[in-house]
């Protein structure tokens, strides 16, 4: 099973596709995620992609590019993947789709998750990572903000890139960048689109029925 999932950032990509790839048994690929790793083990890709990232900037093309080929050839993507936030534009969706084809692969499904732009606003500025063991919570809302992680009582930290000035900027790069994606898979008869909003669990439900 190959998959890609689309969605604005905070639109719960992370979070569904955690549980998707473990019903599956195939690799979460998160860009995002191996960049934010790199960035804080100091590698030299780390230190070429921290002041985008920071900045809420997209990483060149070319970084990326290498990032996926690698993530692609290991053996644990032999039996598919799941991809979170790439690709991220349309230079990115055409080197993907020529790449998949050199190796003689094919997406099987795209998923675009759509989350109102309020909603995306609000999840992102009261979201929280824990510093040890990276659980991604929400503060605030109705219930008690905690302090710290409710699993294993470590510090909760803000992303840089959920401060208020980047996250407007990041639904900026989304609009011009990313979303012209969800035509592009439409024209390729992949795209499937799935109500975002409401309760994890139903979300996931409703992303398992088209799978
Ligand atoms: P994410 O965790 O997916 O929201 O990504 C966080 C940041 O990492 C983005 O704002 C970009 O700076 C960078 N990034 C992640 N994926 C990509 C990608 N496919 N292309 C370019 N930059 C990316």
């Amino acid at each position: 099973m190959r998959i890609v999932l689309l969605g604005s950032p905070g639109a719960g990509k992370g979070t569904q596709a955690k549980v998707i790839s473990k019903k599956f048994d195939i690799p979460h690929i998160s860009t995002g995620d191996i960049l934010r790793h790199e960035i804080k083990g100091g590698s030299e890709l780390g230190k070429k992609a921290a002041g985008f990232v920071e900045s809420g900037k997209l990483v060149p093309d070319g970084i990326i590019i290498e990032i996926i080929k690698n993530e692609i050839s290991r053996g644990r993507s032999k039996n598919g993947f799941l991809m979170d936030g790439f690709p991220r534009n349309l230079e990115q969706a055409v080197m993907f789709s020529d790449l998949l084809e050199q190796l003689g692969i094919s997406l099987d499904n795209v998923i675009n998750i759509n989350v109102s732009k309020e909603e995306i606003i609000d999840r992102l500025s009261r979201r929280r990572i824990c510093s040890v063991c990276k659980g991604v919570f929400s503060i605030g809302g109705k219930n008690k903000e905690p302090e710290k992680c409710p699993k294993c009582n470590g510090d909760l930290i803000e992303r840089k890139d959920d401060k208020k000035e980047v996250i407007k900027h990041r639904l900026d790069v989304y609009e011009s960048e990313t979303r012209p994606l969800i035509d592009f898979y439409a024209g390729k008869g992949l795209l499937v689109n799935i109500d975002g909003s409401g309760e994890e669990k139903e979300i996931t439900k409703r992303i398992l029925e088209v799978l």
